[in-house]
């Protein structure tokens, strides 16, 4: 083969640049271009064009592949999946797929003989929309896998059933596709500062509200996520592979990471066969001249990434990062680095994945098997029998918690009688249990257990997620004496939120509703939305209802017939279709008089307005965590945002919103003088991480900062190579940390516990403010949950404050130094985040008492 020389690229487009020359290939398969209108690589492929491409493979080859959809995105953009294989493998997919799984069952697999048994392959590209090479590369693995003829790829076929996934993240590719394209130039342009190269906020990166797709595997909150799961969990494959892009400069990485960075919980022989198959990537690339590094940079060890995920579960995952020209053709310190050459070296991988996976077929099987085995015998003896967890006050969260372990398929049952563990009192129908003995137990202990210790301090992501710290749910493990008191349910297939009801008849005098349940506030919000008049709770009382005494908490939601303007059937009405869809217990009361504490026309019930919310967003802004605020009240409660760009908040006027939301950011261009005296009119300005440092430095708060002292301060010379991992070390990724939290106050109205878990990320530590009532969340003595944090930093967090409240003329700054919102998953954070929506406009942080 002849050298490659940069003149030979300008001509990459072709096939022959891209596919083995030493195949035929059959000539009624569709190329790419026939298809989608020019060569792969020329143009970025748009999602559309590639279904079409997909679409027409299937068509013209049903012998080799089956076409599926696994569900659509948010903008209903289809989510395909491509079955290859042999057509006698096709004809029984059911069958093969049935004793697949029985791999992941230690009571079957024992008989299983895996000689002749098909290994299962998921190649994935591009979760990151805007690390498009494995997206376009997908074109030329399926027109390979269709189209080429030989012993070489019927040896392939009988031997995989190959699960191909041509783009994770379709909303965001289109997005990033249009971008370049409609750049592109004639004659390519590679200045890195062209407009090409450098994609508009939010980019192509995220989906449709703006999440990192490659951290919700585990969560698994997103419709991406969650049809692809389903078909993730329906075949367990053996190996998946995750194509991604790196910086420009770099050149291309495949797995093994950093062998310390790995996740304990993932096995040693895991590693092994993943350094096993990097062989036939280093052959492969090899041959095409193309460099790359292994063991350096990435992990292994967040189970909510896609090269990860199934680590845990038998599976072999592999991370391939290429590096990116982002457009078509880009200088760069290796010179130009062209769009087809990155196209080509993720197509070379996804063969020498697919030669590793023949060659090492059995090993893998038997590898599975063996995993399971392994993973259901530390099950059957560990210590702790079963895990228990849920909070009858909170049904849906309780229900969020479990649906994401059903979409991971681990056993959960019903809790058939009370059992009070750890000091928590768990009830029948309000908790559930999770057995240790069962073939998921090692994504359960990755899922429940608090990490404290760790072999390095480096981390390319967070270092904790325990996931019943984030649903801020209470859960406890059973020890054997323990479980044998549980009276354990069903099994639970899938579970619905429980319809709330009007407890009792239409009354002329007033309803109540408490604020624990998880979607209260969505409730409020269709009220007020509907021009209902409601007040909230500051002062508990207890009334007479047709159930009996009941005592009302502090946040419980009233609304007074008498001053609605709507009449009381249509009241009693639209009360009944919304406690039902929102899983609320509405009580009628006929008096005003209580049995105990205020009486309904207290001046302790304090009007609640219609929360009319902006946020700003644009250049500058954290995607991501804005992302998490639209997706909480678009997805979730269904509540508008307005989202303004910070150039759109400086000309226009903003005395419509009441409240405004300033995530992690630079806002440096922001009218600060506009803020403010929005502000000191009536508004409830809403901070959050480092927003909460741009409002004090820029005088809106005068909240202030503990200082962090680095571990180098007192240092006079340290080691230059050192230099990357001392700094590193004392990043803060992120961690789990508690705060005691007051729970009269109305941020924290619907809390049931005197705490809060937080993540923690960043350097936002404020100090407690001078003001008593304007701290109502404060980290302790002892605050780590879990997590990796350094001495310095941890120090910071200690008796910092975690939420602080500034009055600023009429109105109020609420300030979060931590980001309750986290990834969609933190539930525990919501209500905190609902409560500064709904109530932030009603604290009086000067005297603790609350007013309109
Ligand atoms: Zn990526």
């Amino acid at each position: 083969m002849a050298l490659i020389i940069p003149f030979f690229y300008s001509f990459g487009q072709e096939l022959s640049y891209y596919l083995p020359a030493d195949i035929t290939y059959n000539a009624s398969i569709p190329t790419p271009e026939q298809v989608i209108g020019h060569h792969v690589g020329e143009w970025h492929v748009t999602h559309d064009r590639l279904v079409n491409y997909m679409k027409a493979i299937a068509a013209a080859c049903p012998e080799r592949v089956k076409l599926e959809i696994m569900g659509t995105t948010y903008e209903t953009r289809p989510q395909l999946l491509l079955i290859f294989s042999a057509k006698k493998n096709l004809d029984n997919l059911e069958q093969i797929r049935q004793q697949h799984l029985q791999l992941s069952d230690p009571a079957a697999s024992a008989s299983l003989n895996t000689d002749n048994m098909p290994a299962v392959i998921w190649i994935g590209h591009s979760i990151h929309g805007n690390e498009s090479s494995g997206v376009n590369a997908s074109l030329l693995s399926a027109y390979y896998l269709a189209a080429a003829q030989g012993k070489k790829i019927d040896d392939l076929l009988d031997n995989t059933i190959i699960l191909f996934d041509p783009s994770f993240n379709p909303d965001g590719m289109q997005r990033f596709s249009t971008w370049v394209n409609q750049h592109k130039s004639k004659n390519l342009v590679t200045d890195p500062n062209s407009r090409e190269f450098n994609e508009v906020w939010p980019g192509g990166r995220f989906n449709h509200y703006w999440f990192d797709l490659n951290r919700d595997w585990l969560p698994g909150v997103h419709a991406e996520s969650q049809n692809r799961l389903k078909k993730f969990q329906a075949w367990r494959p053996n190996i998946l592979t995750d194509h991604h892009e790196q910086g420009s400069n770099a050149s291309f990485f495949f797995q093994p990471g950093v062998p310390a960075r790995v996740n304990p919980l993932t096995p040693e022989k895991n590693q092994q066969l993943t350094a096993q198959i990097a062989t036939f990537h280093a052959k492969f690339l090899d041959k095409i001249g193309s460099l790359y590094f292994t063991k350096e940079n990435y992990d292994d060890f967040y189970y909510g990434k896609g090269s990860t995920y199934p680590d845990v579960q038998g599976c072999i995952g592999i991370l391939f990062e290429q590096a990116s020209s982002r457009g078509h053709a880009q200088q760069t310190g290796n010179g130009i680095l062209r769009f087809p050459f990155t196209i080509r070296n993720q197509f070379t991988t996804t063969l020498s994945t697919l030669e590793a996976a023949t060659a090492m077929r059995r090993d893998l099987l038997n590898y599975q098997r063996d995993f399971f085995k392994m993973t259901s015998q530390e099950g059957a003896a560990s210590a702790s029998k079963a895990w228990i967890i849920g909070e009858a006050g909170d049904k849906a969260r309780t229900m969020h918690f479990i649906e994401m372990l059903l979409r991971h398929k681990i056993e959960v049952y019903e809790l058939n009688s009370p059992v009070t563990a750890d000091n928590y009192n768990f009830e029948k129908g309000g908790a559930y249990i999770i057995p240790a003995n069962q073939p998921q137990y090692r994504l359960l202990r990755g899922i429940f257990d608090k990490t404290l210790s760790y072999k390095d301090s480096l981390f390319y992501d967070i270092t904790a997620w325990t996931m019943p710290l984030a649903f801020g749910l209470p859960y406890a493990e059973l020890n054997a004496a323990k479980y044998t008191t549980v009276v354990k349910g069903n099994r639970v297939d899938s579970l619905h939120l429980p319809a709330g009801e009007i407890k009792g008849g239409k009354t002329n005098y007033a309803y109540a509703f408490e604020w624990n349940e998880f979607y209260a506030p969505r409730m409020l919000y269709e009220l007020t939305d509907n021009g209902i008049l409601a007040k909230v709770t500051g002062s508990p009382f207890e009334a007479t209802t047709e159930q009996g005494r009941k005592k009302f908490n502090y946040g419980t939601i009233i609304i007074p017939v008498a001053l609605q303007k709507t009449d009381s059937d249509k009241l009693y009405e639209m009360l009944k279709t919304s406690a039902a869809k929102n899983g609320v217990q509405v009580y009628p009361l006929t008096t005003g008089m209580s049995v105990s504490g205020v009486d309904l026309g207290s001046a302790s019930f304090v009007n609640v307005s219609k929360p009319t919310v902006a946020m700003l967003v644009g250049t500058g802004v954290s995607a991501t965590d804005a992302g998490e605020v639209w997706h909480l009240l678009d997805q979730r409660f269904n509540m508008p945002v307005s989202q303004l760009e910070i150039t759109t908040f400086n000309r226009v006027e903003i005395s419509k919103y009441n409240t405004l939301v300033i995530v992690s950011g630079n806002y440096g261009e922001l009218s600060k003088e506009k803020l403010k005296a929005w502000v000191q009119n009536g508004g409830t300005l809403i901070c959050m991480e480092d927003a909460v440092q741009w409002a004090a430095q820029n005088g809106i708060t005068n909240i202030t900062f503990k200082k962090v002292l680095s571990g180098t301060d007192s240092a006079f010379s340290l080691p230059y190579a050192s230099k990357f991992d001392r700094e590193g070390s004392q990043l803060n990724y992120g961690g789990i940390f508690r705060a005691g939290i007051d729970t009269t106050h109305p941020l924290f109205y619907g809390y049931q516990h005197p705490y809060i878990d937080l993540f923690k990320a960043g350097k936002t530590f404020p100090e407690k403010s001078k003001n008593p009532y304007a701290n109502p969340a404060v980290y302790a003595n002892a605050p780590l949950q879990s997590g990796y944090i350094s001495k310095e930093n941890y120090n910071a967090i200690k008796n910092s404050a975690a939420v602080v409240v500034s009055t600023v003329g009429s109105g109020r700054v609420i300030s979060i130094a931590d980001n309750p919102n986290f990834r969609a998953f933190w539930l525990g954070g919501t209500k905190l985040m609902m409560n500064a929506l709904f109530f932030g406009r009603i604290i009086d942080a000067g005297s603790g008492r609350s007013e309109e």
